[in-house]
């Protein structure tokens, strides 16, 4: 019997577990290592973040679903992995410490064959002095990654609407909380349904808006912006949003590295490199995202960290990382199986895996600051990647270490993203975008990089009916409902 375990049981590692636990049946182990005792489906804590849902319908137990599987479930968070065992044996395994089930506090060794690490990101809130600090969020401004954050911001939103409805102008500040931030678009939902819900509460015109982000254009949601067909030519990401704040009265800050939060004030670089402050009442800033910290030791004891992951904390796989300057990027650098090179039995899906560059221009200040977004790894591709990942270690497990891997290159699939404003059925807009391919391909795509038949971004109220139907759907799925498999990532 072979023992699978998935550390994290987020989008990725959700996916990767349940089709796993599916494939393998009861003759092997499939046990899932994560902190939280729910599931969140996270795009829908934006509609949390502005009170139009509870934190309750974005969440569910995980216990009774991994029950249900027959996944052995452990709410415990991954510290250490030790990939050639110890001194006392040679089988690897992950050193991990209990989050609840009563065993809070307790360490625990994991023995694995495989691993699939989709750990997700560390929200660090640290890197921005007054953002907050290693144990998360600041009390200057909220946030929507968590469906706790997110509840939060609703409260405090609230509050913002009840001042305005008294006389007293609110500055609303959306948008990321560091030069190097990941997920614009969750941002740029956020703060579309914000002025939503600020003109269904007839307060609009009390609201000053103002978005502030590290891209250095409107629209480049860290995949350098995108080009969609209009008319007979292709319109660019930076002209559909630029008309966006425009007709919804929203000034933009781009190009913008949050260096400091104080109560009401943030300081920021410009990438021309000067420094400016922006006041606010209420701010949503993204922090930057980095690896969990995972450490990793050899059979002597000695740190490997630096081997098995980058830098940044994520995970190394089957990448290029030495593909040097923006200059020499290709397609054919982002990883296509996300085995880890030093361990075949590691996996990393999700944001978990090291990306090998980000895929948006680097940009850097006269005065050496870093002021650009780190590519995205959204729902779509960490659902599409984690179903890959445990196709391949399933056949690993029985077809044996000659089977041949699967393949989901960012490079060579697309993803849609549905970014709302207000939540209605019947009233509110919402973008929906899809891009093929996520990750640019210059050689395959001469000019633009993407295919521009599968490149399209429309604003209507049909987005609306998407995202509830993507928010029951996912639900539904990650339930494991009956003809959970049959819905695609
Ligand atoms: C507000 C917001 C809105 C978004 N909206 C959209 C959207 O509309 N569309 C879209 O496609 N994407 C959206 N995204 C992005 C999407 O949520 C992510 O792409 C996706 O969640 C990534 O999946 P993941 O499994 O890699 O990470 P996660 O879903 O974050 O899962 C990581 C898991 O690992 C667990 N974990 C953490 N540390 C450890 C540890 N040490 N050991 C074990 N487990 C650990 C975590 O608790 C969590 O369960 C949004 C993101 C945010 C923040």
């Amino acid at each position: 019997m072979a023992r699978v375990v998935v550390l994290g049981g987020g989008v990725a590692g959700h996916t990767a577990a349940t089709f796993a636990a599916d494939w393998l049946g009861k003759d092997h182990e499939v046990v899932v290592v994560t902190p939280n005792s729910k599931w969140n489906w996270i795009p829908s804590n934006i509609w949390v973040g502005v009170g139009q849902m509870t934190k309750e319908e974005v969440t569910f137990d995980l216990a009774p679903v991994y029950e249900k599987a027959g996944i052995t479930y452990k709410q415990a968070k991954a510290v250490s992995l030790n990939p050639e065992g110890n001194a006392s044996g040679d089988k690897p395994f992950v050193t991990i410490e209990y989050t609840g089930q009563g065993k809070a506090g307790k360490s625990e060794e994991v023995t694995y064959d495989y691993l699939i690490n989709a750990t997700g990101p560390k929200l660090n809130f640290a890197a921005t002095p007054g953002l907050g600090d290693a144990n998360g969020l600041g009390e200057f401004t909220v946030s929507v990654c968590t469906a706790d954050h997110a509840d939060h911001a609703a409260h405090e939103f609230a509050k913002a609407i009840e001042k305005m409805k008294k006389g007293e102008r609110q500055k609303f500040l959306i948008g990321t909380g560091h030069g190097m931030c990941t997920c614009q678009g969750a941002a740029f939902e956020y703060i579309f349904n914000i002025e939503h819900e600020l003109r269904k509460a007839g307060v609009r015109d009390m609201a000053d808006m103002q978005w502030i982000s590290n891209e250095s254009f409107l629209g480049d949601f860290g995949i350098g912006g995108l080009h969609m067909k209009r008319g007979g030519y292709a319109a660019s990401s930076r002209l559909f949003a630029e008309s966006l704040y425009s007709e919804r009265g929203v000034k933009w800050l781009i190009g913008a590295h949050v260096n400091k939060v104080e109560k009401g004030k943030v300081s920021y670089e410009l990438l021309d490199g000067s420094m400016g402050e922006q006041e606010f009442d209420f701010a949503m800033l993204i922090p930057p995202f980095a690896g969990v910290g995972l450490k990793a030791y050899d059979k002597a004891g000695e740190d490997i960290t630096a081997t098995v992951f980058a830098p940044n904390g994520f995970m190394k796989v089957d990448a290029n990382y030495s593909a040097g300057a923006y200059e020499n990027w290709k397609a054919s650098d982002w990883p296509r199986t996300y085995q880890n090179p030093t361990y075949k039995n590691l996996f990393a899906a999700g944001i978990a895996f090291a990306p090998p560059h980000p895929i948006s221009k680097p940009m850097t200040t006269p005065n050496g600051t870093q002021i650009f977004p780190t590519p995205p790894r959204t729902g779509m591709p960490s659902g599409i990647i984690g179903k890959a990942v445990a196709h391949s270690v399933c056949d690993l497990i029985k077809k044996g270490p000659s089977a041949h891997l699967h393949e989901a290159s960012m490079a060579e699939m697309g993803a849609a993203c549905v970014a709302s404003a207000g939540k209605g059925l019947f009233d509110g807009t919402a973008a929906a975008l899809t891009v093929y391919p996520v990750v640019p391909d210059f050689e395959k795509y001469p000019g633009l990089g993407r295919d521009l038949d599968y490149t399209f971004g429309e604003i209507g109220l049909a987005g609306h009916w998407i995202k509830h139907i993507l928010h029951h759907m996912f639900i539904y799925k990650a339930k494991l409902n009956p003809g959970w498999t049959m819905i695609p990532e």
